[in-house]
């Protein structure tokens, strides 16, 4: 279980029950406890240069109030953002959110939870008779602080009442078991992002093992949530075809088909943009991504700026790998997309 190395309580945050109730817990345990306005976090977090800010933040955890209850976009895999976390205390080399919180990417989690979800049942409202999807997890991983928080567990339930609405997360930690007997109506999917052992190794820092994930897929499944897999990034290195049909069968083997009935896949070749590669080689400057440009497509993306893609024929390859083993082992009409 994840536990700080500091917490910093923003101003207002303990004047909610959850905000006092982390702060008793974290000074019993010894933790490092700081309290300042909302504009002061960065602070209060250590470091000499962009490694060491990078690694202090990422073992910082920020308790707020959510003030600005406007919710995000998230197209095209939910039409809003639910705000619950930001951050994420794992440390993927490729990660995205190291070009999107700054040089202090800390992990913030929020105390007035139902503020948001009452937004949320405002959103719900104003689409009605749409249904509307809500991301958890568009700029986090909110699994690792929620045993703190219990952010998911009260999202989860909120959904579950909810007819137009549905709730979707995606997670490479394995903190989900208070969330297994929840009476979830099938309204909340769990999206689990796996790729093969030697990937995870080289590159996921601090996340959980492969067979630590398929084994709270099993869980997950189990307990009747709908189930998907975010196969992200794919990596072509010399065994990539049998490491990720391994993967592709122990999932098989893994995902309960009594009580699951609709597994989806989504499935991203790795990519990077010039501004990610330089930050990249700031905080990981040994690392080994396969960053060449020279070994890669430019591509001009949605948001104006370029990213370096795989050349045609490997997504070529990849796509014709992928489709062929899922259709085998899922059947087909799970996979989502292959970019
Ligand atoms: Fe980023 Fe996900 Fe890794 Fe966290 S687990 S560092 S959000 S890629």
């Amino acid at each position: 279980m994840f536990k700080p190395q500091r917490v910093i309580f923003e101003t207002g945050a303990l004047d909610y029950e959850l905000g006092r109730s982390l702060h008793d817990h974290f000074r019993s345990l010894g933790i490092e406890i700081n309290q300042c306005a909302i504009n002061r976090v960065k602070s209060y977090i250590p470091g000499e240069d962009a490694r060491s800010h990078y690694s202090h933040a990422k073992q910082t955890l920020v308790v707020g109030v959510k003030k600005s209850l406007t919710f995000q976009s998230c197209k095209p895999s939910a039409h809003y953002q639910l705000p619950l976390v930001s951050g994420c205390i794992g440390q993927c080399e490729y990660c995205y959110l190291n070009t999107q919180l700054g040089d202090k990417p800390f992990i913030r989690v929020y105390v007035n939870i139902d503020d948001i979800l009452n937004k949320a049942d405002k959103y719900i409202k104003e689409r009605l008779p749409e249904n509307t999807i809500f991301e958890g997890a568009a700029t986090s991983d909110p699994v690792p602080v929620e045993p703190y928080t219990g952010a998911l567990e009260a999202s989860i339930n909120f959904f579950a009442k909810q007819n137009n609405a549905r709730f979707r997360f995606v997670t490479k930690f394995t903190d989900i078991d208070s969330l297994l007997d929840l009476d979830h109506n099938k309204h909340t999917e769990i999206r689990f992002s796996v790729n093969t052992q030697s990937i995870i190794s080289v590159y996921e820092h601090r996340t959980a093992s492969a067979d630590k994930r398929i084994e709270a897929v099993g869980k997950a499944s189990k307990s009747g949530y709908p189930v998907g897999f975010l196969i992200a990034p794919v990596f072509l290195y010399e065994d990539w075809k049998q490491d990720y049909k391994d993967l592709l069968l122990k999932l098989r083997n893994t995902v309960d088909v009594n009580t699951t009935n609709n597994t989806s896949f989504e499935i991203i070749t790795h990519r990077y943009t010039e501004k990610a590669k330089n930050r990249i080689l700031e905080i990981f400057p040994d690392t080994t991504l396969d960053m060449i440009n020279e070994n890669r497509k430019f591509k001009f993306g949605q948001f104006g700026y370029g990213k370096y893609v795989y050349p045609k024929e490997s997504l070529d390859e990849v796509k014709e790998f992928f489709t062929m083993e899922i259709n085998q082992l899922f059947g087909e009409g799970t996979i989502k997309y292959i970019i």
